[in-house]
């Protein structure tokens, strides 16, 4: 979409847009700014629509699904474009490198065909004028030539970079989010949503999942670091396939899971850690080396559902002592915070 109002508008929509924002807790960054004042200029009503709904659901927008709404309605158009425009160019790049391609090949044909008549005329002992002329168009020739395979090599650079670029892109934007072992996102975006969560007084409901793996310790000591890596690539999988958006589930560090869930009670909580530990309970794992079949895979968990102006670190400690719990009551269980 374009932003085309004049600036009494837009300094209207941003005085309705801020407060909004301080009323759900929203982070006053560049994205968001454009999203809530694309939402108080009702101009894309999909928006507004989906906005709405998520403030009935969660009493705020979660960070990760405002990101997404910015990108499905805000910017939709724009980054078609930018896609076409970077697909046009390497298509651009490439028609031209063709014909620098054709270009030279030509010139080159030309240069040794003068120099053929060059020798010709030398050997039928012709003009010396004529001779000279030759000469001259051969080197000119030459040094088209020369330039030619400059310009070539310039425009395959461009190419190069142009891809490099894309590629870069593409990386620093999974890089920043992501925990590279297990796929699933890190301790930095599980932060940010639940102090925009715990930050809300807009009665947002929370609940979270701390969940840590049994003497994982010995089972690295016992079939050593790669196959733990193994099991963590594993939960990863699994916590992606059984929390469905907008459950968060990320690697909050070392071989300690948490996953937040927001607008869910502890008892739908319970029963999503319940569902995992049985789960995780079944992983049987095969060590090549020895053919042995492992089997004793369990984790324990700790829930804590937010209370009204509790901090996300007193959410965390909460979680962090139903844990605590699980793992003294004999690990491989849920233990809830009351
Ligand atoms: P508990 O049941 O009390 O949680 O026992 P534990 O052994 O799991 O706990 P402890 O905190 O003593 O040890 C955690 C282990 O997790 C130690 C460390 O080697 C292992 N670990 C942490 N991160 C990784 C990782 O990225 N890969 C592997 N393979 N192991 C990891
Ligand atoms: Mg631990
Ligand atoms: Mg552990």
């Amino acid at each position: 979409m374009k932003f085309s109002d004049n600036t009494t508008q837009s300094a209207e929509y941003l005085r309705q847009a801020i407060p909004l924002m301080v009323k759900y807790n929203i982070p006053p960054n560049p994205l968001n700014y454009a999203l809530w004042y694309t939402y108080v200029s009702k101009k894309v009503p999909s928006l507004n629509y989906k906005i709405d709904q998520t403030l009935d659901t969660y009493g705020t927008c979660p960070s990760l699904l405002g990101e997404q709404l910015f990108r499905e309605h805000v910017i939709s158009d724009d980054l078609t474009d930018s896609e076409d425009t970077k697909k046009q160019l390497l298509a651009l790049t490439n028609t031209l490198t063709e014909q620098v391609d054709h270009a030279a090949e030509h010139t080159s044909y030309y240069g040794s065909v003068l120099e053929d008549s060059l020798v010709e005329l030398n050997n039928s002992e012709g003009s010396p004028q004529l001779s000279n002329i030759i000469s001259r168009l051969a080197e000119n020739t030459a040094s088209i030539t020369e330039s030619t395979h400059l310009f070539q090599q310039q425009i395959m650079e461009a190419q190069a970079e142009i891809i490099a670029l894309k590629e870069e892109l593409k990386r620093t934007r999974l890089d920043a989010r992501m925990d590279p072992l297990t796929g699933l996102f890190n301790r930095r975006v599980f932060d940010t949503e639940l102090e925009q969560v715990t930050g809300s007084n807009n009665h947002a409901k929370a609940t979270l999942i701390m969940i840590d793996i049994d003497h994982f310790k010995d089972f690295n000591d016992e079939y050593g670091h790669l196959m733990g890596d193994k099991v963590l690539q594993y939960f990863g999988k699994l916590l992606k396939a059984e929390c469905q958006e907008p459950i968060l589930p990320v690697r909050f560090g070392g071989e300690e899971f948490a996953i937040l869930l927001i607008g869910k009670e502890k008892e739908e909580a319970a029963v999503l850690a319940e569902n995992l530990r049985k789960k995780i309970q079944a992983i049987r794992i095969k060590q090549k080396k020895s053919g042995k079949v492992i089997s004793s895979i369990t984790a324990s968990f700790g829930i804590s559902q937010w209370v009204q102006a509790e901090t996300a670190e007193q959410m965390i400690e909460r979680a962090d002592q139903a844990l605590y719990l699980a793992k003294e009551s004999g690990r491989n269980q849920v233990q809830t915070a009351a």
